[in-house]
């Protein structure tokens, strides 16, 4: 049921690689034996029911969580915190989360500032990098605000530019749109489609199921801590009223 892995044919290079991968909390196995290849620029869709293992799948790729068994490579580079390598993994690993997660005494432009500073980008050139990423998710008007001054659907596009300030090769993202009010999802929704079209490779878990058609490569289906499927949309949209989908896609269609 699962796609074959696009690296074994030897010529697709794989830039994120899941080889394996188990992890418990406590006696409590949340990823069975993932074995994952993305390669650079592809654009992955992760859905599945509540409690499936969504967000820890992801949450590994840049080391949020620890794993037990297997290992998880981007870019060739182990995810391990015992070796010490998670700062360098993050550095390439952009992530932006359900709730937003801005902090709260900044100003949109000073959340985005904020970490190419800690990384000794100079202030003038995080000052550009941050007004040039904020007007690509349309809004300049609003650098100066706070986040307790803006719209959900405002904080999640300062969340995303924030994010792309740091210059990630991949970004990750979990469920953006699920804590929104219905007229906000549209706007963050087409900042995520223009950030698609740029070629940068994105892992995505959410709900939308007609921006998922759109922009995907692949479809990945988890429950119980397993893929499921692993197939293009339109293998998936297809399949729509076969097995563990049917009852997924009465959900949420
Ligand atoms: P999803 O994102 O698909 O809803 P999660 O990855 O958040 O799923 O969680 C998968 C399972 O792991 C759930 O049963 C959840 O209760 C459990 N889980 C998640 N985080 C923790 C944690 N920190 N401690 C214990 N159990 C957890
Ligand atoms: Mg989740």
């Amino acid at each position: 049921m699962t796609r074959a892995d696009p690296s074994s044919d030897g010529k697709a290079k794989a830039f994120i690689r899941f080889q394996g991968v188990s992890k418990r909390f406590g006696s409590f196995k949340v990823l069975k034996d993932i074995h994952l290849t993305i390669q650079s620029g592809e654009r992955i869709i992760v859905f599945g029911p509540s409690g499936s293992g969504k967000s820890t799948l992801i949450r590994c790729v840049n080391g949020l969580e620890d794993y037990q068994d297997g290992v998880i490579t981007v870019g060739g580079v182990p995810v391990s915190r015992a070796l010490g390598t998670v700062p360098q993994i993050r550095r390439k690993v952009g992530m932006v989360f359900q709730h937003f997660n801005l902090f709260p005494h900044m100003t949109a432009l000073e959340n985005c500032m904020v970490g190419p500073v800690a990384r000794s980008v100079t202030e003038k050139e995080a000052r550009n990098r941050a007004l040039e990423f904020l007007s690509r998710v349309r809004m300049t008007d609003h650098a100066a605000k706070y986040p307790n001054e803006l719209s959900g659907g405002q904080q999640q596009r300062v969340a995303i530019a924030r994010a792309l300030c740091l210059q990630p090769q991949v970004m990750l993202f979990d469920e953006p749109t699920s804590a929104l009010d219905p007229e906000m999802v549209g706007e963050v929704l087409n900042v995520m489609n223009e950030l698609a079209d740029t070629g940068i490779t994105m892992i995505c878990v959410t709900h939308e199921m007609s921006f998922a058609r759109r922009i995907a490569d692949r479809m990945i289906f988890m429950e119980g801590g397993k893929i499921l499927y692993d197939e293009p949309p339109e293998v998936i949209f297809s399949r729509r009223g076969e097995g563990r989908l049917v009852e997924f896609f009465e959900h949420v269609a």
